[in-house]
């Protein structure tokens, strides 16, 4: 009876109907699609896109290589080293992301006393080959100093529901 019904269907080219019915649906309300890249859908303060190491207003690197971030990250992307300075404190050396490796959880931003390693809004990059995605500190803080205005507003709106 099933078969039967389908033939008939078919033949009357219902699939087809449905389909137009649903076009014509949809065809005067308000559209949902973007033309990206030219326009684009708002994200969330929480967004975990590329890192970026921050500053100080002074120009102070915020990172003092306690190296809670390189112990909590699960996929093991962060690699650090660091040394004494003449009064006490420390910096790092050398502060290496992989984002080959990295699984975007955002533990390293969440373990940061400082508020040094940020995941940003950008995520518009790539990497022709798997060393362009070896993120070295340099390369680091030119995001954070690039972009340090819209995260420090994202991080302002997000500040509440911390
Ligand atoms: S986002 Fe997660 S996986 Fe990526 S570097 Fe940070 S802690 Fe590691
Ligand atoms: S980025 Fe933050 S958590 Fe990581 S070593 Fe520097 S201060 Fe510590």
């Amino acid at each position: 009876m099933e078969a039967i019904k389908d033939f008939f269907g078919s033949l009357m080219l219902k699939e087809m109907l449905e389909g137009m019915r649903l076009t014509g649906k949809y065809f005067f309300k308000r559209k949902i699609t973007l033309r990206y890249p030219m326009e684009k859908t708002p994200a969330s303060p929480r967004f975990r896109g590329l890192h970026a190491q921050r500053r100080y207003a002074n120009g102070e690197e915020r990172c003092i290589a306690c190296k809670l971030c390189e112990a909590v990250c699960p996929a093991l992307a962060i690699t650090i080293e660091s040394y004494e300075r003449e009064d006490g404190t420390r910096r790092t050396t050398r502060y290496d992301i992989d984002l080959a490796k990295c699984i975007f959880c955002g533990f390293c931003e969440e373990a940061c006393p400082t508020d040094a390693i940020v995941e940003t809004h950008l995520h518009e990059y790539h990497g022709e080959k798997r060393g362009d995605l070896y993120y070295t500190k340099d390369m680091l803080l030119a995001v954070g100093d690039r972009y340090e205005s819209e995260i420090a507003a994202r991080r302002a709106a997000d500040a509440p529901y911390r």
